[in-house]
């Protein structure tokens, strides 16, 4: 591996005690790798900077594209974890194929990522709450209008340092015209362009005043799916119910360790999916104890409102030591952190 130390750092003058806007600071180094006559290249590190494209630059027409999004950490001793990262890389080349691009060897994802990391070291704060978002990425660079997949890919990742950002309850409208997903499609993937998809009814449904959208299935709109861009678990009857991870679902790594920690800790929980019936009819007897969506970024988010057809439902008012959401972000985040034990290996330390 190419790694090219940069000769000034870029960490001066940060003021890590303020709210850091997600995606502000990125480290000083970014890796990338070639991928040409059907080999991928030597990865080579270099200082964080731009790059230059021509404008007929396949991703730009067609949107071949895939991306990740994983976490570093530190504990207060300054030793350094990813998480579950093998689950990452696993995700990102079912992503690959789905688009019809070529899979990434785990030597140039995974040991690419740790060198990366040992030299951006410092950007990691180690203390509860901070942590490296970390961004891989693929995308096609084949000079062409021809729409087919790209025969050239440049993989890159970069990080942003984050600290804990405060999450408000969602008020989240219930979706019934637009989807983000259908069968046969690539919604089970973190393709570029689902998001592109979601932004204008989500745009929609902020200018109406919600935070989030939950998505209903492309067929009938009967059925959820996903919010906005986090799984969603309700809590009914003592009982945790998520969407199962099918071809509509993209299978968080969160949505996982979610369902095995509670599986572990004696808590109900159920792959299924809700009809905005039955959601409807648990809302109306208040026996939707929480509803919540979870995700790299932020772990868990619960809600407070639901609206479905103009109608909204509030969810109860718990104090967070009563939130099934609560005791599960925090027994997430102490597993991330490295204050409790792990006997799942989620953790993953970089030496
Ligand atoms: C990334 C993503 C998630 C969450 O996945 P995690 O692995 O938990 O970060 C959920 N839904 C969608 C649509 C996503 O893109």
């Amino acid at each position: 591996m190419l790694i090219e130390k940069g000769k000034i750092s870029r960490i001066k003058n940060i003021n890590w005690d303020v709210e850091i806007p997600f995606g502000k600071y990125y480290t000083d180094h970014m890796l990338f790798c070639e991928y040409r006559n059907d080999l991928w290249k030597e990865p080579q590190i270099q200082t964080f900077g731009n790059f230059i494209f021509f404008p007929n630059t396949l991703v730009f027409h067609y949107g071949q594209a895939i991306f990740e999004g994983m976490k570093a950490f530190k504990d207060r001793k300054n030793n350094m974890f990813l998480f579950r990262p093998l689950e990452h890389f696993k995700r990102f080349n079912i992503s690959a194929k789905r688009l019809a691009m070529p899979v990434i060897p785990k030597k140039i994802f995974v040991e690419g990522l740790i060198n990366l990391l040992k030299l951006d070291t410092k950007w990691i704060v180690p203390k509860y709450g901070y942590s490296l978002y970390i961004r891989p990425f693929m995308i096609a660079t084949d000079g062409t209008l021809t729409a087919k997949p790209s025969l050239n890919y440049l993989f890159f990742i970069f990080c942003t340092s984050v600290n804990k950002y405060y999450s408000r309850p969602l008020k989240v409208k219930i979706e019934l015209k637009y989807s983000r997903s259908y069968n046969g499609g690539i919604g089970f993937i973190k393709a570029a362009g689902n998001y592109a998809a979601s932004f204008f009814p989500t745009k929609k449904a902020q200018l109406e005043g919600f935070d989030q959208i939950l998505w209903t299935d492309s067929a009938t709109h009967s059925i959820i799916e996903e919010s906005g861009t986090m799984n969603v678990f309700f809590y009914i009857q003592n009982t945790l119910i998520t969407a199962p991870a099918d071809e509509k679902i993209l299978n968080g790594i969160s949505r996982r360790s979610i369902i095995e920690f509670s599986k572990k800790n004696n808590i109900n929980v159920i792959e299924k999916y809700l009809t905005i019936d039955e959601l409807k009819y648990y809302l109306k007897k208040k026996e939707v104890a929480e509803i919540f969506g979870t995700g790299t970024a932020v772990v868990i988010n619960h809600f407070e409102k639901i609206n479905l057809k103009n109608k909204n439902y509030l969810l109860p008012i718990l104090k967070k030591e009563e939130r099934i959401s609560y005791f599960l972000k925090k027994n997430l985040l102490d597993i991330q952190y490295n204050l409790n034990k792990d006997p799942y290996h989620w953790r993953f330390p970089i030496q």
